[in-house]
């Protein structure tokens, strides 16, 4: 369920074993470069909108006044993200297009930090929020500098500062991990205030004791700035601060519209209307003209709107998407909800627990054109908004799962990892063909028809995480899962259009074999200690160890001393499955706690130290990487002679440097638009 419960976002399994959906297009996506290539930790991977050019022009039109909306505000994240950000990049993208007469080695240093730096949005690892540094030296970076100038770069020098001055007052923030060390510190030490621990630009000497006599106008939309002895809120809108940017957005916005869907217009007005005057009262506003405009083709998130980055989880971080409706994997999502009873009546449960008149929980499958600020390079791949809970519960929310974005994670994970924990040869290709369309179709499974099944006992009064307490959640997300399971091999979903069903058999078997294999290489995320924290990781090592301990269904091997599941026979699956999901439906319907205690202490939780060792050292060979950044699609326009749009092309630049040199106006022989902010 993840985000769908709390809003905001939910964020990609880091090695691309995730859900995952079924790739069509064929040869396309088999011929074309997903990953790009590696720097450090990070993947570089590009971003695919196959559908967009099937659009009508004016959806393109609209598309593209959306997308350059959202390159006008990528700065405002810079700056939110760290102070020193945009001056940095300025420094480092000089230095980079003038590189002919820079030491080969350093520029090589200075080249794969800068990667980073755009990647995380600044020099603060995204996944830990640690300060990363440059390797070469001060002497070195110096000397790159003044090569760089002999060549032509010019930096961006403060009013009557020397380059010299001005790098030596630069040179901690590239080269000295102990200055301001961390972006967000969420739990500082015993004498350390979280706002000071924090290093990012959402406040400036203030502290949290400053906050207890103030109070905000502006608590998603302003910078808290001490100024003296009194607080002063700078509100992000047109005439305040960012406005500069936020005036750009507003000019996309305004020429986007008369090409929107009358729901969306009004959005977009209202968007308009919040980025004018910073009121709260216009924000939920504009929230709530989002969330009815719920069939547009088209959609976009643009403002301040996630609160992760600040320690006290206020101040929004800026971003923006653009995005269609991926009609065919909706309609594919749409089919499971609009057979939710046909699921339910067939529950292998109680029927007393069953449900009657069952609504399937549906979401939008998306492909993303464009993502900016926090949702860019690096991104998430489902979001639900908004997050006001007020709005939530009066007028519902809007979920989306990225589907481009989960495709590049599948086709960029290296195949050495499936092959690795692969018992023979023939799962290894049955992985590589099937895992996406098995993957794609039980995560629909869990998410549509599983969490949305069965009925409570009534003494819960509809609230079963009452008696569950610490182990509803991964008892639940259990249930959701093996009700995916159970159905995968049902001859109906060939019936409904939901597999070939010449491949029907091949898609069962790689979707358990995958299953099983989980449980094994998910051990590499924990490497201390013997236990599971995480519920959706419970679920799946709870699974497949009931179905070792209670059948003969998938048998433990070793071979060179190396551990593999492996599936014996899917029909025994299938019925171990049934077995254990009545057994959860029932603990969950009467709020068992006793006995969802023992099946997690039992099978869920613990695991063996010498196994995650050996798997720990078999992914280490593979290399994999921590997280991806994104390159993004690429929209051109073409006009005719009255400056009119006829038509708008997409193009994939391959590449993470071209992108974001052009991003901020830095690309070589193009002319700079402006300068520093
Ligand atoms: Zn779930």
């Amino acid at each position: 369920m993840g985000s769908a419960v709390a809003g905001g976002w939910e964020l990609p399994d880091s090695a691309g074993d995730s859900p995952a959906p079924v790739v069509r297009g064929g040869d396309k996506a088999a011929d074309r470069p997903y990953l790009l290539e590696r720097v450090g930790e990070a993947a570089v991977v590009q971003l695919y909108a196959d559908g967009f050019e099937s659009l009508p022009l004016d959806q393109r039109i609209l598309v593209y006044h959306l997308y350059r909306a959202a390159l006008a505000g990528r700065d405002i994240f810079f700056d939110q993200r760290y102070v020193h950000n945009l001056e940095m990049r300025e420094v480092l993208e000089q230095i980079l297009t003038h590189a002919d007469d820079v030491d080969p080695d350093t520029r090589a240093k200075i080249e794969r930090y800068t990667k980073l730096f755009w990647i995380n949005t600044g020099p603060y690892n995204n996944l830990t929020a640690r300060k990363f540094v440059l390797t070469c030296t001060g002497e070195a970076f110096l000397a790159a500098a003044q090569a760089a100038v002999d060549g032509g770069a010019r930096f961006p020098t403060r009013h009557g500062e020397t380059l010299d001055v001005m790098l030596t007052r630069m040179l901690p923030l590239f080269l000295d991990p102990s200055v301001d060390p961390s972006v967000t510190t969420k739990t500082p030490g015993l004498e350390e205030d979280l706002l000071m621990a924090s290093a990012n630009n959402l406040y400036v000497d203030v502290t949290m004791d400053d906050l207890e006599s103030f109070t905000e106008q502006y608590a998603l939309n302003s910078r808290l700035v001490k100024l003296g002895d009194h607080v002063v809120e700078e509100v992000y809108k047109l005439d305040g601060k960012y406005g500069e940017h936020i005036s750009r957005i507003i000019k996309h916005l305004e020429a986007a519209i008369p090409y929107a869907t009358e729901s969306m217009a009004k959005a977009l007005k209202a968007l308009i209307r919040f980025y004018r005057t910073g009121e709260d009262a216009d924000r939920k506003a504009y929230d709530i003209a989002w969330v009815q405009d719920d069939a547009s083709p088209i959609d976009t998130i643009n403002g301040f709107i996630e609160v992760y980055m600040d320690a006290r989880g206020t101040k929004g971080a800026w971003e923006a998407l653009v995005y269609y409706v991926n009609q065919e994997k909706t309609a594919e999502i749409q089919v499971l909800a609009d057979n939710a009873q046909w699921f339910e009546d067939r529950m292998p449960w109680d029927p007393k627990y069953r449900k009657k008149g069952v609504r399937g929980i549906t979401a939008n499958a998306i492909d993303v054109v464009i993502e900016t600020g926090e949702s860019g390079p690096v991104t998430p791949i489902g979001i639900n908004l908004p997050n006001d809970q007020s709005v939530r519960e009066e007028h519902g929310s809007k979920s989306v799962s990225l589907s481009n974005v989960v495709e590049t994670y599948e086709h960029a994970t290296p195949s050495g990892f499936r092959t690795e924990f692969s018992w023979t040869p023939a799962e290894a290709t049955r992985a590589e063909r099937w895992s996406r369309t098995a993957g794609e179709l039980t995560t629909n499974m869990h998410e549509v028809i599983g969490h949305a099944s069965g009925r409570l006992a009534d003494h819960l009064n509809g609230n079963p995480q009452a008696a569950l307490k610490e182990q509803y959640s991964a008892l639940e997300e259990s249930r959701a899962d093996l009700v995916a399971l159970y159905f995968l091999p049902d001859p109906q979903l060939a019936e409904f259009g939901l597999v070939p069903v010449e491949h029907h058999n091949e898609i069962v078997l790689a979707g358990y074999e995958g299953y099983a294999r989980n449980a094994i290489t998910q051990l590499r995320r924990v490497r201390k200690g013997t236990q599971l924290e995480e519920d959706h990781m419970r679920n799946r090592q709870m699974i497949v160890r009931w179905l070792m301990d209670n059948t003969t269904a998938i048998e433990e091997r070793v071979h060179n001393s190396k551990t593999f599941y492996v599936i014996t026979d899917v029909t025994v699956f299938q019925q171990g499955v049934g077995e254990l999901l009545a057994e959860v439906q029932r603990v969950k319907s009467k709020g068992d706690y006793e006995a969802a205690k023992w099946l997690f202490e039992t099978y869920g939780i613990h695991f063996d130290a010498d196994l995650r060792d050996q798997v720990v050292e078999r992914v280490d060979a593979l290399n994999l990487p921590s997280y991806s950044g994104f390159v993004q699609p690429k929209l051109d326009v073409e006009r005719d002679a009255d400056n009119t749009i006829i038509d708008v092309t997409i193009s994939y630049p391959q590449d993470l440097m071209t992108q974001m040199l052009e991003y901020s106006g830095n690309a070589v022989g193009m002319v700079r638009p402006r300068g520093l902010h």
